[in-house]
């Protein structure tokens, strides 16, 4: 049997005539956090509802545990749900917001009280039991609400933006309370969030989306280094994009572009799906850490000439921008600034070894 606690098979969702998931495939495997990451309106929430059981699929199945919950009620499905919002129960205090689902699977007493305290525990508020929401900070609530899902011991936990309400400092302390929890109970993770840093930090693996389909499902670092389309790549990281024709396939691609200059490729930089033949068309991706910058201007193979336009410094690293002849902008970081003295106005070039391109086929 396999392992799988979720398999979403061909799934669809529609609301009248919009199709909010289209034809979504996806095996979330037991104990990993898997990351439903893409922009507004792709169909994460959709997605996530239906294997919650809110929402039906309009085609295909949702099964977990390799049984199809077509006919199963959200409250009898084993899930716990974490939202943006905490939606914790403003009149109960914190151990009785905590207590809730296990009062209604008719645990004893003696057995919650138990399980709240060794929770509490577990999300570093032992003392907060007795106080009501309304006292407790964006970031202490968001615990609890951890909590309250946790204390079922769900077999999959779904989190629904967890951390888009909280700041930026407690949002980076509540990921790492995530990713703990998750390492310390091994307990199943679906995770949506539009923040591609919280995707690539977070995640085992993770389905980006578009317009409701699922367009790439692997490790961040796959996702990150072979993305597969123009989509993926341009929304995970920042992605220079270049249009070019193979000319010659031999020991390496040799690549004439719309840009006046001709790229030189290693042959391990295809993710093109099947081989590149002379006379295809690829998209270049060129992610601006592999670049880099020098003054004055340069030619030659895998040398773009241009003039700086705007440097931004970033604290650990700087982006620079860089206008080309024909106005096609060029991005290059660089982990320090001012080891390049060049300021907006001058001439610069921007080169790049022949195994910083990746291919992506012309998608
Ligand atoms: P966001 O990040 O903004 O929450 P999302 O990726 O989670 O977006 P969904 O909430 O799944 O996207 O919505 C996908 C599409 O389906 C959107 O166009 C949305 O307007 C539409 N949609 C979602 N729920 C309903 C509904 N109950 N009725 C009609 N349309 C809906």
């Amino acid at each position: 049997m396999s392992d799988n606690v979720v398999n979403l098979r061909q799934v669809t969702k529609k609301f009248g005539s919009l199709t909010a998931v289209n034809n979504a495939d996806l095996e979330i495997e037991r104990g990993e956090l898997i990351t439903l990451l893409g922009p507004s309106g792709c169909g994460k929430t959709t997605t996530l509802r239906m294997i919650a059981g809110f929402e039906t699929p309009t085609e295909g199945v949702v099964e977990l545990n390799g049984n199809d919950v077509s006919d199963v009620p959200p409250y009898e499905r084993d899930i716990g749900m974490v939202f943006q919002y905490f939606a914790l129960f403003p009149h109960m205090t914190v151990a009785d917001n905590i207590a809730f689902g296990l009062k209604m699977k008719g645990v004893d007493q003696s057995e919650i009280d138990d399980r709240i305290e060794e929770v509490l525990e577990m999300v570093s508020l032992p003392e907060v039991g007795d106080r009501y929401p309304e006292n407790l900070s964006g970031g202490q609530q968001q615990r609890i609400a951890l909590a309250r899902s946790l204390v079922v011991e769900p077999d999959v936990l779904l989190l629904d933006e967890p951390l888009s309400s909280l700041d930026k400092k407690l949002r980076e302390e509540m990921r790492m309370e995530i990713m703990r929890l998750h390492r310390e109970l091994n307990v199943t993770m679906v995770y949506v969030t539009h923040n591609q840093t919280e995707a690539l930090a977070i995640s085992d693996r993770m389905a980006v989306m578009n317009d409701g389909e699922i367009r790439q499902v692997g490790a961040p670092t796959e996702v990150y280094q072979e993305p597969a389309g123009e989509f993926v790549a341009d929304f995970i990281g920042s992605a220079n994009l270049v249009d070019g024709t193979i000319t010659s396939n031999t020991d390496s691609y040799e690549i004439a572009t719309e840009l006046d200059v001709d790229i030189t490729a290693g042959p391990d930089t295809s993710v093109h799906d099947g081989n590149l033949e002379d006379g295809n068309s690829v998209t270049i991706l060129l992610r601006p850490e592999r670049l880099s910058l020098q003054s004055g201007s340069g030619n030659g193979t895998n040398t773009l000439s241009g003039t700086l336009r705007e440097v931004t410094y970033l604290g650990s690293s700087a982006e620079y921008f860089v206008e080309l002849a024909d106005g096609t902008e060029v991005q290059v970081t660089s982990p320090v600034r001012g080891t390049i003295d060049v300021s907006p106005g001058d001439e610069v070039t921007v080169s790049f070894d022949p195994d910083a391109p990746i291919l992506l086929g012309d998608q």
